[in-house]
């Protein structure tokens, strides 16, 4: 049988893409032997306040700029392009189908492992892709451990810890420090520092 491309996704609002992100994403892909992680934004999700979001358009050039020198990062717009509000488990479906030799491994931050079960669908999301889980706001392997059985006694699936060093680092901290005019360098990239000024973004709510 042919060998399967083993494809990460790292889904995001990405408001903006910062180094938590694409550590997250480098550190998925040495560990479990990645062909390449697909960059996703999604639209404004139904669950984040439209309030201090960047434009689609702006979100998307930031994730462009940010991963655009390596190699085996991709951008993929495939949630922007879909109507109406997308569900993981539409996308995941949809890159099955029209990628069948293809292997999907959805990687995801422990704040977002603790809210899984309130994704539209979690049983089917984990017939079609493993789930990677990053450390956040100091969360102990053990806890995270702990509710990934839990996820695992109700619907099954695979799940995996991506060991890396904790980057207690967001988005909303950073939109915060920059409307504040603290400085945002390094915490993402310089050319994602540069657009954010050239757009004048995130400076007011
Ligand atoms: P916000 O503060 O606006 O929610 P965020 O930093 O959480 O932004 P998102 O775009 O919401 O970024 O996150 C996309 C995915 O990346 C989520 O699964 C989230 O858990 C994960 N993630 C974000 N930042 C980190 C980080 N510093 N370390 C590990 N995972 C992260
Ligand atoms: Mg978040």
């Amino acid at each position: 049988m042919e060998k399967k491309n083993r494809v990460g996704i790292m889904g995001g609002t990405f408001n903006p893409i910062h180094v938590g992100h694409v550590i997250t994403g480098e550190c998925a892909y040495e560990q479990f032997a990645l062909d390449k992680v697909l960059f996703m934004p999604s639209k404004t999700p139904p669950h984040k306040s439209t309030l201090g979001i960047a434009s689609t358009t702006d979100r998307t050039n930031m994730v462009r700029l940010a991963i655009e020198e390596n190699p085996h990062f991709t951008l993929s717009t495939i949630e922007l392009e879909r109507e109406g509000i997308t569900y993981t488990v539409d996308t995941l479906l949809e890159l099955h189908r029209t990628h069948s030799n293809c292997e999907y491994f959805f990687i995801i931050g422990a704040d977002s492992l603790l809210g899984f079960a309130r994704w539209r669908n979690p049983g089917e999301i984990l017939k079609l892709a493993t789930i990677l889980v990053v450390s956040r706001y100091g969360l102990s392997d053990n806890r995270l451990l702990e509710q990934i059985n839990k996820l695992k006694a109700v619907y099954g699936g695979h799940f995996e810890i991506v060991k890396m060093p904790t980057i207690d680092i967001s988005s909303s901290e950073i939109r915060e420090r920059h409307k504040k005019g603290l400085s945002i360098r390094y915490y993402v990239d310089h050319k994602v520092r540069q657009y954010m000024d050239e757009h004048s973004l995130y400076l007011e709510e």
